[in-house]
């Protein structure tokens, strides 16, 4: 168990003077945001923003006018282009002030800010724009380190940052942002002159400077001080009052992570009409800092304080669901059953809270299952829409986690009253957000699983299904074909889009350890494409036991373990499913001189049948796809294939593309993507939700192959 702050080390300053000299006054700004917001200690992905007051030359009148640059609505000040700062006239909204009609009415300001708008600059302004427009001072920075929130969120935080910063830094009582925040930090900088900064209670830091450097500068060294003065303050004391339960060996944490994520993510999911339902994708983190906080004494009381800073419980939900357990004396097992009730209780206390607090003009209730769940020894899971919002929510938590540990070493941690967090959580202004984010993708929360996932078909659906919205594991066999393409899946879906796992299709444990460690990624499945594959040729004289062997072993038993294991997990989620076998024309019609392939394939088929009807009363389809004569992306053809292939329609390798299209009903030739396509459709529930039992032929047509 660490000490109290350990995680919380200073901060170097990065800024390079000979850069800044080459920059203009808004890339210079955009260099300090950027710079601020790439380190997390500074702020969350997502959090605080940065702004400066500059002079340009007004594009109506030629004259020079100070505007107001501010990081617009969205956006991460880390990663962020020019682009995403919003830029209004700050004369008009200096003038604005005279049509602030109190607090009650402060949400209508936000309508007057496109009126203020300056070089008609589509980027949103964000609520925030008060707290930097009416502070006097050119440059202001908001951010939310983990450190000043250990402060603002502790019961005593304002006698602790005058101990702390004597007069330099300031103190703000809690207010949500918006204008009247703005007035009262103006306030406070008429009143303080000499102040370098403000804490605000509960919720985070502003800084401000004559020029970018010292902004920039302010913000890293009042960090720093905080950081420091904690370390010192709680030298030698046990983190979160010492350790109550010793943290699992590391693989037996992922094991009960692994069993516990589908049944979750099962309990969790909701129905989406029509017989649909819409899932979550899981994530699940067991680094040091929420090992110490999972495993701690405090934990009981900790946990249902929730979090403080508004950032944080918009992410992470009011408070995380604690899930019992005792790693000493407990196996994952005793967990499954404690689950259900868990999870309703949950809902039941969210119902409640939504009640207690709603106004009469709130929106709707939103989903009241957890995203945030912790359990003792193992880690902690989190569950949302896609991928990266459950990381980010991780993120956001262990946040939370490093204020708690703070606070709680040094005064008492409290959360934000729960009419607060209510009136955050339910702002209208954040619903209208909301709605700004447009519809997700078609398969957004869903994980689709593809073997044989770094070959040509595979990766063309893995393609096709990221671009659908799904999170996607590609499995293979081949470690470096399988790494180059996890690799080029991240590059052009983005880094959560997809993992790559080996696996050997023919290896039992391997492919029960690939489940596995696909609920670990991504907390479980919905969509298992099999489809690794080989092919063969020799006459049936020539055809060794172990060529024999071979075809079954991979196409016949490699699918029967891989859509079993899909099969059972599918089943313990309670979420249907889909499961697609990528076949062959072979399957259809008999070939001369590949009786093991042809066979191999065949039996998929059927495999296929007797899962639709197995699968039918959980909602699992299953639905094949047979190719026929892929030769582009294919590395099937690469080998000894293709030139068997040839041989026996006497022709060269070169040409053989072109006898297959002449040989095509169609006479067009068959591409990766267009297999992907038939995959696609048999995996989404919208399109295909009413079919199983099928197969579809993507072949540019062949008679003998015409299903009957
Ligand atoms: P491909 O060789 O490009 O891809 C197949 C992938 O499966 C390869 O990456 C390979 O490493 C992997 N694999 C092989 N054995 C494995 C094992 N034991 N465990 C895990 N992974 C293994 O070939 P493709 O054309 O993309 O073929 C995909 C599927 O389509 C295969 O089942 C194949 O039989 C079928 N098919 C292809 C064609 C075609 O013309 N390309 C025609 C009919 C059927």
């Amino acid at each position: 168990m660490d000490t109290a702050t350990s995680g919380l080390a200073l901060l170097e300053n990065r800024w390079e003077d000979a850069h800044a000299a080459t920059l203009s006054p808004e890339a210079l700004l955009l260099y300090r945001s950027n710079l601020l917001g790439s380190d997390k200690r500074v702020t969350n992905y997502g959090g605080g923003n940065t702004s400066s007051k500059l002079p340009m030359t007004d594009p109506l009148t030629g004259e020079i006018v100070t505007v107001l640059w501010v990081k617009g609505s969205g956006g991460d000040i880390g990663s962020m282009k020019l682009d995403g700062f919003s830029t209004l006239y700050m004369d008009k909204l200096l003038q604005a002030k005279a049509l602030y009609r109190g607090p009650e009415q402060e949400d209508a300001m936000v309508g007057l800010y496109p009126h203020l708008t300056f070089n008609l600059n589509p980027r949103a302004t964000s609520i925030d724009t008060p707290l930097h427009g009416l502070i006097a001072w050119p440059h202001v920075d908001h951010v939310h380190p983990d450190a000043i929130i250990a402060i603002a969120a502790s019961a005593d935080s304002r006698r602790l940052t005058r101990e702390i910063f004597g007069g330099t830094i300031g103190w703000v009582p809690w207010r949500r942002p918006g204008f009247e925040l703005g007035l009262w930090l103006q306030e406070f900088v008429d009143e303080n002159p000499e102040a370098r900064g403000v804490v605000l209670e509960a919720h985070g830091l502003f800084t401000w400077g004559r020029t970018q450097k010292e902004c920039y500068e302010t913000t890293i060294d009042t960090i720093n001080h905080a950081t420091a003065w904690l370390a010192r303050q709680s030298a030698g004391k046990p983190a979160f009052k010492g350790e109550k339960v010793a943290a699992l060996p590391p693989d037996a944490r992922r094991a009960v992570a692994a069993a516990i994520m589908p049944a979750i993510r099962g309990l969790i999911a909701t129905p989406a009409g029509d017989g649909k339902v819409a899932t979550r994708i899981g994530h699940f983190d067991d680094s040091p800092a929420v090992l110490d906080f999972v495993c701690s004494q405090a934990l009981s009381e900790l946990a249902p304080l929730g979090t403080s800073c508004p950032d944080h419980f918009l992410r992470t939900k009011i408070a995380p669901l604690v899930i019992a357990f005792d790693p000493a004396r407990e196996q994952a097992s005793d967990i499954l059953p404690r689950l259900a009730p868990a999870i309703a209780a949950y809902r039941e206390g969210y119902a409640a809270y939504y009640q207690r607090c709603r106004r009469p003009d709130s929106p709707a209730m939103r989903d009241p299952n957890a995203v945030v769940y912790l359990i003792p020894g193992v880690g902690m899971v989190t569950f949302a829409a896609d991928r990266a919002t459950a990381r980010i929510a991780a993120e956001f938590y262990t946040n939370a986690i490093n204020v708690m540990r703070g606070a709680s070493a040094v005064s008492e941690y409290r959360g934000l009253p729960e009419q607060e967090a209510f009136d955050i959580e339910y702002w209208l202004l954040e619903e209208a957000k909301l709605q700004r984010m447009g519809r997700p993708k078609p398969l957004a929360g869903k994980v689709a699983l593809i073997t044989g996932g770094a070959g040509g078909i595979g990766m063309a659906t893995a393609r096709r299904l990221a671009d659908e919205g799904a999170a996607i594991v590609i499995c293979d066999i081949d470690r470096e074909v399988l790494a180059s393409s996890e690799a080029a899946l991240r590059h052009s879906h983005g880094p959560d889009a997809a993992v790559g796992l080996w696996v050997d299709v023919t290896d039992e444990q391997a492919v029960v350890s690939l489940y596995a460690d696909a609920a670990v990624a991504f907390g479980g499945i919905d969509i298992c494409v099999s489809n690794a594959g080989i092919a063969s040729a020799a006459a049936i004289e020539d055809t060794s036991l172990a060529l024999w062997n071979r075809n079954l072993s991979i196409l016949s038993t490699g699918y029967f373990l891989v859509t079993r294991e899909a099969f059972r997990l599918l089943k313990q989620q309670g979420t249907g499913g889909s499961l697609v076998l990528v076949a062959s024309k072979n399957a259809m019609v008999a070939s001369p001189g590949a009786s093991a392939y042809c066979v191999a394939k065949a039996s998929e088929v059927h495999l296929s049948r007797c899962l639709a009807l197995e699968g039918a009363p959980h909602g699992i389809r299953s639905n094949v796809v047979n190719p026929d004569a892929v030769l582009r992306g294919s590395r099937i053809w690469e080998g000894e294939w293709g030139d068997q292939r040839a041989a026996s329609n006497r022709t060269s390798r070169e040409d053989l593309e072109r006898v297959y299209i002449e040989r095509s009903m169609l006479k067009r030739g068959v591409y990766p993507e267009d297999i992907a396509e038939g995959i696609a459709f048999f995996a989404s529930e919208a399109r295909s939700g009413k079919s199983t039992g099928n197969i579809l032929n993507v072949d540019a047509g062949h008679a003998p192959a015409f299903s009957r």
